[in-house]
């Protein structure tokens, strides 16, 4: 292969296909309204949004998502933090797990975000109606939110469905906390699968016994067809965006693990090593997809040939 890439010839019917590649794929995801409206069923949404019955992890942390999709309910007297909102249709189930908790979903202040995807961010626009809370994301999932629809830089630019535009949504910069009377969370840049992707931790203690939550966001390489995470011109920054997400998480202290995918942590949640290992298995399957975005590029000499 290196061979026959070393000749001028051949590496100009690269670049050549290379290009048409490209003005293929941009030809296919002319118009983000277009793509998104032919966006195929989501067959595994309802399996996610299984009712799941809402329960106390510790102290004043609770899970009020779905089966399959989290939200997670962090209580105060001056009011409650909610993160991630799972499905446009999760949001009346949520509502009803928050109010089956014995709280007000009015009570609600602040609804924060993994990263905007309709499958975490889908039922904030509805339970931000119901609330009245503001929503607080990093600018990049900011700008996702308020419109409903995201820009190219996505890697499932295309394919991801739209939601309801979010309004009061403020923005938080990396390490910038949020804070609800008692309660304080602190932001944490963690991109890759989204640019604007964002971990969560927070302290809930009950008498003299703390624990450190980390609610860490998915770190998983998927794209639409055509996405290459190694020579994206979108999303140039993605690989070491990864790289960076991982060391993050590495380094917070880890004393239960949540996810937007609850079945991505259950396994290791109250393992203290349980954030390295969860990036540890997202850098493992990072590395096999590269592989296979490797292989894209032999895929290509044959016919450059
Ligand atoms: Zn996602």
């Amino acid at each position: 292969m290196a061979t026959s890439l070393s000749r001028a010839g051949d590496n100009r019917r690269v670049r050549t296909l290379a290009l048409a590649i490209s003005a293929a794929l941009a030809a296919t995801l002319s118009g983000a309204s277009q793509a998104q409206q032919a966006v195929p069923p989501c067959e595994a949404c309802a399996e996610w949004n299984r009712p799941q019955t809402p329960y106390r992890i510790f102290a004043n942390t609770y899970y009020a998502g779905a089966r399959g999709l989290s939200a997670i309910l962090i209580t105060s007297r001056q009011g409650h933090v909610l993160i991630d909102a799972a499905l446009p249709e999760s949001a009346g189930p949520i509502a009803a797990s928050v109010r089956a908790l014995g709280f007000k979903v009015e009570d609600i202040r602040v609804i924060l975000n993994s990263h905007a995807h309709f499958d975490h961010a889908g039922g904030i626009a509805e339970l931000q109606r119901m609330s009245g809370a503001t929503v607080r994301a990093m600018p990049w999932s900011a700008a996702v939110l308020r419109s409903g629809t995201a820009p190219r830089s996505d890697p499932q630019f295309g394919i991801a469905p739209l939601m309801s535009p979010a309004r009061n949504v403020e923005l938080i910069s990396d390490g910038g906390t949020v804070r609800v009377g008692p309660v304080s969370l602190t932001a944490h840049a963690t991109p890759g699968h989204t640019p604007g992707g964002t971990s969560w931790t927070w302290r809930s203690c009950e008498g003299p016994t703390c624990i450190d939550f980390v609610y860490a966001d998915s770190l998983t390489a998927v794209s639409a067809d055509g996405f290459l995470f190694t020579r994206s011109l979108e999303y140039p920054n993605a690989i070491a965006d990864f790289e960076r997400s991982f060391r993050v998480l590495e380094g917070v202290s880890c004393g239960i693990l949540l996810t937007p995918h609850p079945e991505a942590s259950r396994a290791w949640m109250k393992n203290p090593a349980a954030c390295r290992m969860y990036a540890d298995a997202a850098r493992e399957r990072l590395s096999k997809r590269l592989k296979t975005e490797a292989g894209s590029v032999d895929l290509a000499i044959p016919v450059a040939q």
